[in-house]
C-alpha cells in the first residue's frame, strides 16, 4: 500500500488577449490583434470546459482584457474561479518606471477586476519582468499573498526571500523569507512555447498537442508517483490553449489526473493560504 497522497492541481489562464500583442510587443498589425481576440473565444471554450469537468481555475487577467471583455470576465467570476493581477496592459514592473507610475497600474488592474469579481485579487502573475523590491512592498501593502512568477521549487510552495546578496566570489548570501508564498511558475508547463508559432521571435511552435501531453501527463506523474506530495501548476494562455486539437488534449490530460486517488483541483489564492497555515514562518522571521 503506498503512502497517502496529497496534489493539488491549479490550472492556471493568462489571459492577454489584445494587451499581450499591443502592450509588450507594441503592435498595431490587425492580424496579430485577431490573435488576441480569439484569447476571447479561447476564454469561453475553457469556461465551458471548466464546467463540464466541475473545476475550479486561476485567471490572471489585465485590466485591459477585462475592460475589452467585461462580459465574459463578469462570467468567470461567477462561476467562481479566482481572478488574480496580470498588468493593466500587461506592463512588466521595471525600474524604468517609478514608483507613481507603478502604483497607477496597479490600482487600475485591481479597479477593474473588483469591477467584474467584487474582490480585490489576492495573487498575481508577473507579465514579464522581474519581481522587485518595491513591487512585492506595493503588493503586501494592497493585501496579496502569493506570486507565480518563478519556480525555485517545481512542485512545491515557497516563501519569497528579502535581501539576497549575489556574491560572484563566494557563496551566494540567501535573505530571510517574508510572509509572501511564491507558488512554482514554470515554462515547461506553460502552453505558449509548445504551441505559439512567433517566426519574428525565432519561436516555432505548432508542437503536437499528443507530444505536449506526454511531458505533461509525465510531469504529474513524477510528481503523483515519486513524490506523492506538492502543487502542479499549469499556465495556459486561452489564445493559445483554445484551438481544438489542444482543448481536447487538456481535457483528456484532466480526465487522466481525475483518475487518480488523492488529487484536488484548486486554486492558487486556497493553496497559498493553506501553505501559510500549514507551513507558518518561525517567530522572528521577518514578516510583511
Ligand atoms: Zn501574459
Amino acid at each position: 500500500m503506498s503512502a497517502e497522497k496529497k496534489i493539488d492541481i491549479c490550472l492556471t489562464m493568462d489571459f492577454d488577449a489584445i494587451a499581450g500583442w499591443i502592450g509588450p510587443r507594441n503592435t498595431r498589425s490587425p492580424n496579430l490583434v485577431a490573435r488576441g481576440e480569439f484569447g476571447e473565444v479561447g476564454a469561453e471554450r475553457i469556461l465551458q470546459l471548466f464546467a463540464d469537468e466541475e473545476i475550479p481555475g486561476t485567471w490572471y487577467i489585465p485590466g485591459h482584457t477585462i475592460d475589452t471583455y467585461p462580459d465574459v470576465c463578469r462570467r468567470i467570476a461567477e462561476a467562481g474561479h479566482e481572478i488574480g493581477y496580470h498588468g493593466y496592459c500587461h506592463e512588466a514592473p521595471s525600474s524604468k518606471r517609478d514608483e507613481a507610475e507603478e502604483r497607477d497600474i496597479l490600482d487600475r488592474s485591481i479597479d477593474a477586476i473588483v469591477r467584474v469579481s467584487g474582490k480585490s485579487p489576492v495573487g498575481q502573475r508577473l507579465p514579464g519582468g522581474n519581481l522587485g523590491v518595491r513591487w512585492v512592498e506595493l503588493l503586501i501593502e494592497k493585501g496579496f499573498i502569493y506570486d507565480s512568477s518563478m519556480a525555485p521549487h517545481d512542485f512545491e510552495p515557497t516563501y519569497l526571500r528579502r535581501g539576497d546578496v549575489a556574491h560572484k566570489d563566494r557563496a551566494y548570501e540567501f535573505g530571510q523569507p517574508i510572509d509572501f508564498v511564491v507558488l512554482p511558475f514554470d515554462w515547461n508547463l506553460d502552453d505558449w512555447p509548445y504551441f505559439t508559432h512567433e517566426p519574428a521571435t525565432g519561436r516555432p511552435g505548432l508542437r503536437s498537442p499528443n507530444e505536449v501531453f506526454e511531458i505533461w501527463a509525465d510531469e504529474f506523474k513524477y510528481l503523483y508517483e515519486k513524490l506523492g506530495k506538492g502543487v502542479y501548476v499549469l499556465c495556459l494562455h486561452p489564445q493559445c490553449i483554445g484551438k481544438g486539437s489542444r482543448m481536447l488534449m487538456l481535457e483528456r490530460l484532466i480526465q487522466h489526473i481525475k483518475q487518480h486517488e488523492g488529487v484536488r483541483f484548486r486554486t492558487m489564492a486556497s493553496v497559498a493560504e493553506e501553505f501559510r497555515k500549514t507551513n507558518p514562518l518561525e517567530a522572528g522571521s521577518a514578516s510583511a
